[in-house]
């Protein structure tokens, strides 16, 4: 029996039900001994109070912050059916892992070696210079959104002036600590089998995305289109320029859809994508993926009626517990596999009656 018809029938209200206590059980994160650590003081520090909604899943545990809202959230989507469902993911460090063998795994933009190390150094110099102040609270959305579009433009120049070629490319991605959390091909499999589309949204470079789908999954999904900055190379595969508008951590949404380059020909079907890029809009029905509160406003630009947002917290989970918990809908800790979001996706797919 497949994994997802073995789950259809429980409900969600009915899963988090309240755990007697804490048990651990995190044998196969061995690393991750700071988050037992966190978690037994947590739940004394609150008196048992936030124990309601945790549930042990899958070696991680996952929160929900309304389980009725959740119930009566799946509830909607599944009334109207896939056709009216679309899914939208971050890709690095949601769709990937956060940890790959007791090391922070690769970003989609930080696996690249351009094959000149002059110009990797530049593009590093501008990381230490820039990424401060995307991370300063301080700075105003709108000041902050003029220096993305800087750092992101600069960035793009000395890769053309770095002399980029397509072989680097391939060579990263070989070289990389980059891997896909363990569920996502049968998520994207599942997706593909019910015609749900699904976006990744990235402010990195989506050439470098879809090889990593290449060399780690193996294989197309006609369902997925990447929207992210896309290259265009001349025939000797020398990078000239890039496509469409600039797409950063401040405009990864659905209005950046029409900006973004059509995907390449090798990955599916792209006249089906094109047809999916337009009609998307009316798919108002959201299961959202992230692993910052930022990620949330991928659905930008799109009028939905229901979202789920399930959100990835990856680190730091004592101080963003709280603020995860109100933002997300689901909130699966400790670099979780991707089954339970299987799973999630399966009920909002299943039949009602
Ligand atoms: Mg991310």
């Amino acid at each position: 029996m497949s994994y997802y018809l073995l789950h259809n029938s429980i409900s969600w209200t009915a899963f988090f039900k309240p755990l007697p206590r804490f048990i651990p059980t995190h044998s196969r994160f061995s690393d991750r001994k700071q988050c037992r650590v966190w978690y037994r003081s947590y739940c004394k520090n609150r008196n048992n109070q936030g124990m309601e909604n945790v549930v042990q899943f899958d070696g991680a545990q996952v929160v929900v912050g309304d389980p009725q809202l959740l119930q009566a959230k799946i509830s909607s989507i599944r009334l109207e059916g896939p056709s009216k469902l679309q899914v939208i993911a971050d890709f690095d460090a949601t769709l990937t892992k956060y940890w790959i063998d007791g090391q922070r795994g690769h970003s989609s933009h930080g696996l690249l070696q351009q094959g000149n190390p002059e110009y990797d150094l530049k593009r590093q110099k501008l990381y230490d210079h820039y990424h401060p102040l995307e991370i300063d609270p301080k700075i105003p959305l709108d000041e902050k959104a003029k220096l993305m579009e800087e750092w992101w433009g600069k960035t793009h120049a000395l890769l053309i002036e770095g002399g980029l070629n397509y072989g680097a490319i391939k060579s990263s991605v070989a070289n990389s600590r980059i891997a896909f959390r363990e569920g996502v091909i049968e998520l994207f499999e599942f997706l593909e089998r019910s015609n749900v589309p699904v976006l990744i949204f990235s402010a990195g470079l989506a050439d470098i995305i879809e090889e990593v789908l290449r060399q780690k999954l193996h294989r197309s999904f006609k369902n997925v289109k990447i929207v992210s900055n896309r290259m265009v190379f001349d025939q000797n595969g020398d990078l000239v320029s890039f496509k469409g508008k600039t797409i950063h951590v401040l405009n990864k949404n659905e209005h950046a859809i029409d900006m973004a380059g059509p995907v390449h020909d090798d990955l599916g079907d792209p006249n089906e994508l094109t047809d999916d890029a337009s009609s998307v809009k009316l798919r108002t029905n959201v299961l959202l993926l992230g692993d910052h509160i930022g990620d949330l406003g991928m659905s930008d630009g799109l009028n939905y009626n229901t979202k789920i947002s399930v959100g990835f917290l990856n680190d730091n989970i004592e101080s963003s517990i709280d603020s995860y918990r109100s933002a997300f809908d689901v909130v699966y800790m400790n670099d979780a596999s991707m089954w339970g979001v299987v799973k999630l996706a399966s009920q909002l797919c299943s039949n009602v009656g």
